[in-house]
């Protein structure tokens, strides 16, 4: 039997009979655009999370979208991203007519590095650059950025902090959920994220409720009083009541996914503890969501063809950085990103979802110490 990199077929035998007669209940209303389930299930994300507004949309990558419209950027501003990260990252900045410049990341994280953006400002306003408007930081994997460092650096330079969370629902940090923490938050319901629907969807997450208003406004054509009075430019971004109402179930196992994501983690971690690099253990009042649980190896190609051999699921999360893809050459870049370079040559994500089985995670720990015995000792 293959071990794939999530099992939604088992979340689904856990939350039937529930999740199809939520999915029967809009059939039977037809409200299928922004209907009641939309309404509730903002509501339950914000009693969750903490934060004052959630205003929910039809992607991450719109969500991106709409928090960058909300926040004002002007047209040809810089905005500083991470290099190594999703593409919807920077390419939401492109979208509304900004420039992306990249920055570096940690090596343990492999979030937003702010040293480094803070090394290399200076050389980079020097040579001609526009000091940036704000910085978007994402929470990779699931581990939180550094958001204490993101503030403190923020409010030196007079930036916004846009937290792009699709990978990170549920996680916490400083002892408070992620989705509270940045000027604004996005995130993605993409089906295979920590908190995913049955299709596409996303949210824009306001902590202290600012903006909630216009992004409501932005992702519904600009609508004023009603959907007939247009009092800006705005789109089409909304979440269909069925993707709401999937949400709904699988919110209230969430915090017990979560749980089990941990046990999970904990335990490929002891496996691989001075095998691999192993993800960073977590500062108290932090925890990640594990999106993905991601190792460091110098000779990943073995390991995969292992990994193939015995069909256990891997995957890379990324290959390059960004500024090396055609869509975003030329951009301007922190410094050379030596960190971020290094881990696109070395990370790889092993299965990690609430339902895996410690005999299938054995497996998988089997396979990759195997492989890995005969390399030689990294850090962790
Ligand atoms: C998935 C993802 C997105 C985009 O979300 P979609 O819902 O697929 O548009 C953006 N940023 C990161 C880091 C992601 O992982």
């Amino acid at each position: 039997m293959r071990i794939p990199m999530v099992d939604l077929a088992a979340q689904r035998r856990h939350l039937e009979p529930g999740l199809t007669e939520a999915i029967s209940a809009v059939l039977d209303h037809q409200q299928f655009v922004l209907g009641p389930e939309v309404g509730a299930i903002e509501t339950a994300l914000e009693h969750h999370s903490g934060a004052r507004a959630v205003v929910t949309c039809a992607n991450g990558t719109d969500a991106l979208v709409l928090a960058l419209r909300a926040l004002a950027v002007p047209p040809g501003a810089d905005v500083v991203v991470p290099s190594f990260t999703f593409a919807a990252t920077a390419e939401a900045v492109r979208l509304v007519g900004a420039r992306p410049v990249f920055g570096d990341i940690q090596s343990d994280t492999f979030t937003i590095d702010v040293d480094a953006i803070r090394r290399h400002l200076a050389s980079h306003l020097d040579a001609g650059n526009p000091m940036p408007v704000g910085v978007i930081a994402v929470d990779l994997f699931g581990h939180p950025a550094d958001h204490d460092a993101l503030d403190q650096l923020a409010s030196e330079v007079g930036w916004w902090v846009l937290t792009d969370a699709a990978q990170s629902y549920g996680a916490t940090s400083e002892g408070r959920r992620a989705g509270t923490l940045g000027t604004l938050v996005t995130t993605s319901f993409f089906p295979s994220k920590p908190l995913g629907c049955y299709g596409d969807g996303g949210a824009v997450i306001s902590p202290d409720g600012t903006h909630a208003e216009l992004l409501r406004s932005l992702r519904n054509h600009g609508a004023g009083a009603d959907r007939y009075d247009n009092v800006r430019i705005g789109t089409n971004s909304r979440l269909d009541s069925i993707q709401a109402a999937v949400l709904l179930q699988k919110l209230k196992v969430l915090d017990e996914e979560l749980t089990a994501r941990e046990r999970v983690a904990a335990r490929y971690t002891d496996a691989f503890t001075g095998t691999a690099a192993v993800p960073p253990v977590t500062l108290p009042g932090q925890a990640s969501a594990w999106a993905q649980y991601t190792i460091r190896c110098p000779r990943r190609d073995a390991v995969t063809e292992a990994l193939d051999a015995v069909d256990v699921a891997w995957a890379v999360h990324y290959r390059s950085v960004l500024p090396d893809q055609a869509a975003f050459s030329g951009s301007p870049i922190l410094g050379s990103l030596p960190v971020a370079r290094a881990a696109t040559a070395e990370v790889l994500s092993l299965p990690m979802h609430p339902y895996l089985s410690a005999p299938d995670q054995d497996r998988v720990i089997d396979v990759v110490c195997s492989a890995l015995a005969d390399l030689p000792v990294r850090h962790g």
